[in-house]
């Protein structure tokens, strides 16, 4: 069994010059990945390129950030590209309080993005930055699609997670777990159970110990996957079978 990237933007220009040699390495080491939508154009891209790419899964949403930029009468635009067999799941979409934003805008980007998840019954890939209470506090009050979703490169305390997985969500883990500063994290990653944990790059952002600094890459999951195995002790082809369970079991 092979590795599994749940969270990665290889259509970003990071990857223009390169796309695939880096495509070539990920179907060597990985049995799947997911590439996640970030604005209409990029989603329509997404749509386009898990065509004729047999380990390729993708995802088609609006990112907070870019909430402002995204004309709201365009939403039907993007719940026919969701409606695609090879689209499992609505994101990345959320709140991103970080950057000075309109607030109202990403709640209402991001209620729209709900209602096509919950209709279509697709996950939610969320992204929250700044901003877990709110989220939680927002999808508490929703209609969800039945699988709920993951919270997209999972960074808080465990008080937080614990909210989102009494929800019933997926909390996904990235490069920041390997990160010497973040035993808070670790910790977090020791207290969920199994079942809800997922494998993730957020490529070309975030790269793991050994390679920060650098361009993150879907193949550099296995040093996720190393990490959550030595927090959780267990063997990483254990892990490897129930993360791909994991990932079967919400996106398909
Ligand atoms: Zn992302």
């Amino acid at each position: 069994m092979k590795y599994i990237d749940t969270h990665c933007h290889l259509l970003f220009p990071y990857y223009d010059e390169d796309r695939e040699e880096v495509l070539q390495k990920v179907n060597d080491e990985l049995d799947l990945f997911i590439e996640i939508g970030g604005d209409l154009d990029n989603s329509q891209k997404v749509v386009d390129f898990i065509k004729n790419q047999p380990k390729a899964f993708g995802t088609v949403g609006i990112h907070p950030t870019d909430s402002e930029g995204f004309d709201i009468n365009l939403i039907d635009k993007l719940e026919e590209l969701a409606k695609n067999d090879k689209i499992v799941g609505i994101g990345e979409t959320g709140l991103d309080f970080y950057w000075e934003t309109n607030k109202q805008t990403q709640y209402k980007v991001f209620d729209a993005q709900v209602s096509i998840a919950e209709k279509l019954n697709k996950p939610l890939v969320l992204h929250i930055r700044d901003a877990y209470d709110e989220a939680y506090e927002f999808l508490k009050k929703s209609n969800l699609p039945s699988k709920l979703g993951v919270v997209h490169c999972f960074s808080d305390t465990w008080e937080t997670a614990k909210k989102f997985l009494d929800l019933g969500f997926y909390l996904g883990f990235d490069g920041p777990i390997t990160y010497p500063k973040n035993a808070e994290l670790r910790k977090v990653v020791q207290q969920t159970p199994f079942e809800r944990i997922l494998p993730e790059t957020d490529s070309p952002f975030l790269p793991p110990v050994p390679f920060r600094g650098k361009r993150n890459m879907p193949i550099y999951v296995k040093y996720v996957y190393e990490k959550i195995a030595e927090i959780k002790k267990i063997d990483i082809e254990e892990l490897k079978s129930k993360l791909y369970f994991n990932t079967m079991s919400l996106f398909f």
